[in-house]
């Protein structure tokens, strides 16, 4: 695909059939291009939902899939309004393309084709005037499903609750398609959970079920829901040396389960990681690029100390996703 020229935009106002079988890296031979599908319910006013935004995230495929299979044999409750993002990426078995935009940092007015594709497609959600807006996800690491909110309201909190019990509240980037969409209508980004993972999928499927079949959101919040927000993410130097295991040579020695800490808290005084060089390679950054790993740690010998309680989410253990983006990030709950 030649970045410079715009990019196509298809419209469909079916499932085609060669979807229950298609699989991600084979989309484009049912999606050749980004596409958006209408397809008409009894309310009219549609769920929008955003699917393949990053091209190896395939739950958003198994769920048009479920979607299509559960549409046999009932009628939509709610019309729908969908957009299947990054059908190149999703053909390289890779989140996005080289050298082009994330399809999840496009959703403002920027340069390249990719923000002109958001646009249109933008243009297009509203005409519908969705009634809410979901964006399918999976983790690169293990973690619990939730929903990353971008306010509180209780619209959007009941939204969240259809997915699960957990909540991430996050206003950066407001490039996300979900935030580009938060102030008008309830809108989440769903993670449901790592790729190919069957109850990540349910939980997706049952989410947009809940949104299709619901009349109208309540007033008032009753809900099993706790939401964290994003207080730190943390990076690792470019130079440094890390690893998982104990007695290794390295900068920096992180734990063996580190994605299991994801979602559950960490009390203030426990180690964190050790630092083998003695270096400082573990840096914690605010949402305005802010070092504030003080905050957070300390040194204790060569330990790395919590100062306060912090629960971690999205801790990777993959050394591609850490270098190219983080190791995770550090939450406090809301409103406690
Ligand atoms: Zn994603």
């Amino acid at each position: 695909m030649d970045g410079m020229s715009p990019i196509q935009l298809d419209e469909f106002d079916h499932l085609p059939p060669a979807l229950a079988t298609v699989s991600a890296r084979d989309l484009r031979s049912v999606f050749p291009n980004p596409t958006l599908i209408r397809l008409e319910g009894r309310h009219k006013q549609p769920v929008a939902l955003g699917v393949m935004l990053h091209g190896d995230e395939v739950v958003g495929l198994a769920v048009l899939k479920r979607l299509q299979a559960w549409m046999k044999s009932h009628p939509l409750p709610r019309s729908l309004i969908i957009f299947v993002g990054n059908v190149f990426a999703a053909e390289a078995g890779a989140r996005k393309l080289p050298d082009r935009p994330d399809y999840n940092r496009i959703w403002q007015d920027g340069p390249e084709p990719e923000h002109a594709l958001g646009q249109r497609v933008l243009a297009a959600f509203d005409a519908a005037d969705p009634f809410a807006h979901i964006d399918l996800h999976n983790n690169t690491g293990a973690n619990p499903h939730y929903c990353c909110v971008h306010n509180e309201r209780p619209d959007t909190l009941q939204l969240a609750s259809f997915l699960g019990p957990l909540a991430m509240y996050t206003h950066n980037p407001p490039t996300m398609f979900s935030n580009s969409r938060a102030s008008r209508i309830p809108a989440v980004t769903a993670e449901c959970g790592q790729p190919g993972e069957v109850d990540g999928e349910e939980a997706g499927f049952n989410l947009v079920m809940a949104a299709l079949h619901l009349d109208h959101f309540r007033g008032a919040p009753d809900l099993d829901l706790t939401v964290f927000e994003v207080t730190g993410r943390i990076e690792i130097a470019a130079d440094a040396s890390f690893g998982f295991a104990h007695g290794i040579e390295a900068d920096l020695e992180l734990p063996p389960k580190l994605e299991n800490w994801n979602f559950f808290e960490r009390p203030a005084g426990s180690t964190f990681a050790r630092r083998l060089t003695g270096r400082q390679v573990m840096t914690v950054y605010d949402d305005d690029r802010n070092d504030v790993t003080d905050r957070f740690f300390r040194i204790e010998g060569d330990r790395v100390i919590l100062v306060k309680d912090a629960t971690p989410a999205m801790l990777t253990m993959s050394e591609a996703a850490i270098r190219a983006d983080c190791l995770g990030y550090l939450m406090e709950k809301r409103g406690g």
